[in-house]
């Protein structure tokens, strides 16, 4: 009978146990960085931060990488070839305004959905 050695294992255990926790607080703290990036990041374009906030929470990394090709396309020609309306035209003063934008920043007039 070779006795086990308890104290060992339960080290292990523990030590096993602290790098599975640390793992997510890891990943949590940089999806935390990452999210609040976005949304900066798309509030300075123009675009609608809080959406692409949920969309990054919701997809993880995909949501990261479409909204760089979408953040790149935004900046070149290439926009108006978008699936989704990128701009919206102001039905008082009929000049483009950003989406998401409640009210018209040209004439200050409130944008139907
Ligand atoms: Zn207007």
């Amino acid at each position: 009978m070779v006795p086990i050695p308890i104290g060992q294992v339960e080290w292990w255990g523990w030590g096993l146990a602290g790098i599975f926790c640390l793992i997510p607080i890891v990943w949590f703290i940089i999806a935390i960085l990452l999210c609040v990036w976005v949304y900066r990041d798309a509030e300075s374009r123009g675009m609608s931060g809080g959406l692409w906030l949920i969309i990054v929470i919701i997809t993880g990394i995909l949501g990261l990488i479409i909204y760089l090709i979408v953040r790149k396309d935004k900046q070149g020609p290439a926009a108006a070839t978008a699936a989704t309306p990128v701009t919206r035209v102001c039905t008082s003063c009929g000049r483009a305004v950003s989406p998401g934008v409640k009210f018209c920043p040209h004439c200050g007039k409130e944008i139907p959905e």
